[in-house]
């Protein structure tokens, strides 16, 4: 089920956009009173952006933006709206996101074609251990789009190892859909409750908001940490409501594959220009086909590199890597600049940490300092020193490192507003 548009030559994806792209303007400049205010004020004309390139014209819209003007985005009037999502929010307000009844049928083909893309099949069954409501679009998404695709669904939700190994065992599902740090959870559940995993119906899991591998796509320690033990297939996917598209691994897993019926991307610096093929950036959409908020040239706050050669699988689209950090988590220290995600990965070697948290604040000579607060079964002077000396070698960064109770951290992680683990604090100023 690859879409013919996916297997095209480059040029042929490229005029296939500027086609779209036209018509996203044009429906932007009737429909949305923030886009036909900024066209306006901006002496803008739309009729001039015929190519991909000419985007550069047109100015960025950044998520200050949306959350100043969140009622302007909007395209249709209230009553088209049938779901109402919101964005995460763990960077300022959250942004409400509606979806028309067409919106939802755009979603559901985003994602059964990714989920196609990751070999799911008419007939497999898929667990969902994502949550479908609090207002969050993915949950939804999954399910739509499993459902487009002929997969039968179980709606177990998040959490709860021994509700989830019991649908397993009950249900037989081929596939799970899961955050996967806690696949490790699922393990450890499994080996003291006698559950032999490996004989399991589980063949893969869709992978959600985590890191699975480098940016060379050699395995991250996670991922490592996971199939070491249990012998499944890991698909990294990469989305986000204000994408309201996926771009998923095949299995290749060389990146995830671009859609370009759905969605325009730009990988631009820090004034707003493209970067050199293959280096990283901020990477920039522009959604096609979006009925109730579209949006022109959004800056996703993502750091990624996009990759052009063509996969042995047959799609010709460009496959976005492995998302390095987002952009206002940057951490400068002594020249060196990293992001959180390459320190998660690094704790999650140790063994001897149940748990963590990353605070970045700013000392008082102006830069950036790290400190770990790590829960652990035996809190030694040892494991600190071993932490500090694994950070050095492989990051070239000397955090702080102490100890909290395990109690007091996982109140913190899960914060009862927060949909997602609360793993980095940015104190900065
Ligand atoms: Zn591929």
């Amino acid at each position: 089920m690859i879409p013919a548009i996916e297997k095209a030559p480059l040029e042929e994806i490229k005029k296939f956009q500027e086609a779209k792209l036209k018509e996203t303007l044009v429906y932007l400049s009737e429909n949305s009173p923030y886009y036909k205010a900024l066209f306006a004020k901006e002496n803008i004309d739309i009729t001039a952006i015929q190519t991909l390139e000419d985007l550069q014209q047109l100015p960025v819209t950044t998520k200050t933006n949306l959350q100043e003007n969140n009622d302007d985005f909007f395209c249709v009037p209230m009553h088209k709206i049938v779901d109402y999502a919101t964005t995460s929010g763990t960077l300022g307000n959250p942004v409400t996101f509606g979806l028309t009844d067409g919106d939802l049928e755009r979603l559901a083909y985003n994602e059964a074609i990714s989920f196609a893309c990751s070999g799911i099949q008419q007939g497999d069954v898929v667990q969902l251990m994502t949550t479908m409501d609090r207002r969050f679009m993915a949950g939804l998404a999954y399910f739509l789009g499993l459902r487009k695709l002929g997969a039968g669904v179980i709606r177990v939700g998040a959490g709860i190892p021994e509700l989830q190994w019991d649908s397993i065992l009950k249900y037989n599902p081929k596939y799970l859909i899961t955050v996967p740090s806690f696949l490790l959870k699922m393990i450890e559940y499994a080996e003291n409750n006698n559950i032999n995993y490996n004989a399991s119906s589980v063949k893969g899991v869709i992978c959600i908001g985590e890191a699975l591998r480098n940016q060379d796509f050699s395995p991250s320690v996670l991922a490592k940490k996971i199939t070491d033990k249990w012998d499944i297939q890991l698909f990294s996917t990469y989305a986000s409501t204000e994408m309201s598209t996926a771009f998923n691994e095949c299995g290749h897993f060389q990146g995830g594959h671009h859609h370009p019926e759905l969605i325009i991307t730009e990988i631009l610096d820090d004034n707003n220009q493209p970067v050199a093929a293959g280096e990283s950036g901020e990477l920039t959409i522009t959604t096609l086909g979006v009925e109730a908020l579209p949006l022109l040239r959004f800056k996703t706050g993502d750091i990624v590199r996009l990759h052009s050669e063509p996969c042995l699988c047959g799609r010709t689209t460009v496959r976005v890597g492995p998302v390095v950090g987002r952009k206002q988590h940057m951490i400068k220290y002594k020249g060196t600049t990293l992001y959180p995600p390459a320190m998660h990965d690094l704790l999650t070697f140790f063994e001897g940490v149940q748990g963590h948290l990353i605070e970045i604040s700013t000392n008082d000579l102006g830069t950036d300092e790290i400190l770990i607060k790590i829960a652990s079964n035996e809190p030694t002077e040892e494991l600190l020193d071993h932490i500090k000396d694994h950070f050095r070698a492989k990051l070239r960064v000397t955090p702080k490192v102490e100890f909290i109770a395990q109690d007091i951290l996982n109140k913190i992680i899960f914060a009862p507003m927060s949909r997602k683990p609360v793993t980095f604090i940015d104190k900065r100023i």
